[in-house]
This record gives structure tokens, sequence and C-alpha cells, in this order.
């Protein structure tokens, strides 16, 4: 299979399901369910969450042109914003000419916590000598994720000095294998709750999974050639002073936090967009990234990314971040898009996802930064955007593009505008 599908964009729905549905083997049946853009019945919503009365639905688009640790991949986000999986396509165009992405999660191991208060002195040292059968009643808990090489696989006891006096915190190291981990690690954290008791003779309040998953992470990799930059501007500005704007957006990020917030959040535009594809838990990743982004700099928030040139005047784009996803529990498997969407990734296990996630963050990012230093963010989004404002203006049909385009030349994109013009048109 080649992602790099001519035209995607201009096929229609029937052209573009008949592309997803080879590239993915898809059923009849997940076909004909993608076509209905309707995700969820009733009784689906309410087995999800409480009080249930709708489903709010968002548009999925596909992402063309990756290829990830050699393999072609139609990528499938789920998003309202306009423009973000155009970028997408648009940064792993670039990084196509030099071979696409490299991306490699490490193992997935996540942290629980415990809070113990009130412990006796030394509570630390006598729960790590207990350590073997600790783990040993953790791993009781799930004989599957120990089936599949998983499980509790470290402890460590620290005091922590807080605001309410001195605490011990235990963390427990497992691996979740293809899971997020939350349920398994929870459940695990509180089966353990009672022995840490008895051992440090004080409290347990909080047994919950961190979001901060400092030893579940992934990095991607990418060599946006000078050579496909300058022709992604059709040859009018040299690859050499593109190469140049880019390392100056990504030092104003380095060097300022208000920009790397937004820098990052670009970045999170396509991870977000596929994890809500694939039925991920979107608010950890979320907080997993920006946490990681001043944990790893000793408390200073950084961009989750990196930019240098290489000795040939290349760029080369870097992306470290913690990825909590799933392929089991969650919605993943109970939602039909989101498995939907995973058999048309064609990943196996959580980190082959993690690591196509890395390259969307990183795509996209390098998309974002090439935008705005160079053409200037508004060109690409105000379109979409001109489009969406003559709909809410009450524009259909044809009017929608007329409107729209008036609105651009005129460069005053306003609800009030559309009107006015509609007004005149009829
Ligand atoms: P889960 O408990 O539904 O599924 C994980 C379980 O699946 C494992 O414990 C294991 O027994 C089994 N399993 C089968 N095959 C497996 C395989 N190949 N690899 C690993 N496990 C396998 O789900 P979970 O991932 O533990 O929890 C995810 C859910 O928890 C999400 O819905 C998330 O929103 C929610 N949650 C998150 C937080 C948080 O992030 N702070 C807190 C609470 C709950």
């Amino acid at each position: 299979m080649d992602s790099s599908v001519s035209g995607f964009y201009k096929k229609s729905l029937e052209e573009r399901i008949a592309i997803i549905k080879e590239a993915g083997q898809l059923t009849e049946e997940e076909t004909a369910q993608l076509k209905k853009f309707a995700a969820l019945d009733f009784e689906q919503a309410n087995r999800m969450i409480e009080n249930v009365i709708g489903v709010q639905q968002l548009p999925i688009g596909i992402a063309t042109n990756f290829v990830v640790n050699g393999k072609d991949i139609l990528i499938p986000m789920a998003i309202e914003e306009p423009s973000v999986v155009a970028a997408a396509c648009n940064g792993a165009r670039i990084a196509r000419a030099l071979g696409g992405f490299k991306s490699k999660a490490s193992a997935p191991i996540m942290i629980g916590q415990i809070q113990i208060v009130n412990a006796e002195k030394g509570a630390e040292k006598k729960i790590l000598k207990a350590k073997k059968e600790l783990l040993e009643k953790a791993n009781s808990m799930d004989k599957t994720l120990k089936k599949f090489g998983g499980g509790a696989k470290e402890l460590k006891a620290e005091e922590l000095k807080t605001q309410k006096g001195k605490m011990v915190i235990v963390q427990l190291l497992v691996d979740v294998r293809d899971a997020m981990g939350a349920n398994a690690i929870n459940t695990m954290c509180e089966a353990i709750a009672p022995k840490l008791e008895e051992i440090s003779k004080g409290k347990v309040f909080l047994r919950i999974i961190s979001n901060l998953a400092i030893h579940r992470t992934v990095k991607a990799k990418a060599v946006f050639s000078k050579k496909a930059l300058e022709e992604s501007f059709k040859g009018k500005i040299r690859g050499e002073e593109i190469v140049e704007a880019m390392l100056n957006a990504y030092a104003f990020a380095e060097a300022d936090v208000f920009r790397a917030c937004t820098h990052n959040k670009g970045i999170m535009n396509g991870i977000d967009a596929v994890g809500i594809a694939t039925g991920q838990d979107f608010r950890a990743i979320e907080a997993g990234a920006h946490c990681y982004a001043s944990w790893k700099n000793k408390g200073e928030y950084k961009p989750l990314t990196k930019y240098y040139k290489n000795e040939k005047g290349d760029l080369i784009g870097e992306i470290e971040l913690p990825l909590a996803i799933g392929l089991v529990g969650g919605a993943t498997r109970t939602h039909p898009i989101a498995k939907t969407c995973v058999k048309i990734l064609g990943v196996k296990t959580a980190n082959e996802l993690a690591e196509i996630m890395a390259c969307v963050g990183l795509a996209n990012n390098a998309a974002a930064i090439r935008a705005l230093a160079v053409e200037g963010i508004q060109k690409g989004h105000m379109k979409l955007h001109a489009r969406n404002i003559a709909v809410i203006a009450g524009a259909q049909g044809k009017d929608i593009e007329d409107v729209a385009e008036k609105m651009i030349n005129e460069n005053n994109v306003k609800v009030d505008r559309a009107k006015e013009i509609l007004g005149e048109k009829n």
C-alpha cells in the first residue's frame, strides 16, 4: 500500500472509503458504519458513561503520506479544527522524501502511587524489604497481564514532605502491555494497600495511577530535506531560507514559555486527533505530555520537539513524549468506529500505535512551524474557517463558497459580514 494517495482530498466519499477499505481490509459492515456518520446508538452510549442524552460527533479525516519505520500507513484523525489533517499530510509528505519517520517506543511501564499517612519512622525501608511479597500480591490480581509478559515489575518507597507533614509514597511500576493501564494499576494498588498499612503502621489514602508516564515514552525522528521544503513552496523560497526560518521558530519556543505552550499544542493537535479516533483517554495523554515537557527539563516547560540541521543543511526534527495509550480496555474495544480506526492503522500492539502517534505529532509540529515561519498560518486556515463562518451566517450550497471567497478577499471573515454578503446576493 502506498500512503501517498494522490488527490485524496479531491475524491468523493465513496472513493475515499474504497481506498480505506482496501488498505485496512475493512468489512462491508465496517465501511457501512463509517458511511452512516452515526457511531453509537443509545444502548452503546449508555453503557459507556452515565446520564446519556445524545452523542457528540467529530469528523474523521485521513492523513496521507505517512511512512513510519519503513511502512506506509493511512492515519485516521478525529478533530473539530480545520487544517490539522492537512498539516499532518503536509508534514508527512515533506518527511517522506527522505524515507519518512523512525519511531521507537519504550516498554509500556506505568506508575501507580500509594499514599501512606502517619507511617512509623523507617517505614520505607521495611516496605522495600517486603518488595517480593508485595509484587506477588499485585501480580496475583491480573493473571492476564502476567500471561502476556506484563505485570508489576518494581516497587519503590520514599518519604515526601508535604504541607500536611511527612508521608510515605509507594510507587508500583507495572508493565501494562497493550493496555492504557489505569484500571489494571489502580486494582493492584488497592490490593497491596492493606499489607502496606500493616508494614508501615500508617493509613493508606490515595491508590491511583500517575499520568506522568516517564517510563513509557516514545521517540520519533524525521529529516525534512531542504529540497522537499523548497518544493513545498513550489520553488518560490529557497530551501536554506525555510530551514533557517523553521529553526528560528524552534529557537523562539525553546526560549519562551508562552510560545512553547502553543508549540506543544500544535503537536497535540495531531496526537489527540489519532487518540480520539482510536478511542484513547486523551486527557491522560494531554496531562502526561505537558507535565513531561517540564519534568524532563527540571521544572522548566519546554517544547516536546527539537530541531537542528545536519551537515547537508537539511532539517532534523525529533520528538519525545510519554504516550499512555491502549488497544484493550477503555473505548478502543467498545466503540465501533474506534475499532475500525485501529484496523485502518493496522497496528497490533499499543507500542506500534504510540510510535505512529508520536510521528503524527512531529509531522503536525513541523508543518505548523513551516507555515507560521514562512507563509503565516492564516492563509491555509482561513479558507475552511471562512466556509464555516458562511454556514453560521446561513449560507447554503454554492453561496457558502461565494461568501467565503469574498470574505477572504476582503480580509474580513466575520459572521456579520457574511450575513451582509448573503443579503446583497439575495
Ligand atoms: P482495562 O482494565 O479495561 O483493560 C486492561 C486489562 O485488560 C488488563 O488488566 C488485562 O487484564 C487485560 N488484557 C487483555 N489483553 C491484554 C494485553 N494484550 N495487554 C494488556 N492487558 C490485557 O483498561 P486499563 O487500560 O487498565 O484502563 C484504561 C481506562 O482507565 C481508560 O478508560 C481510562 O480512561 C480509565 N482511567 C484513567 C485514569 C487516569 O488516567 N488517571 C484513572 C482511572 C481510570
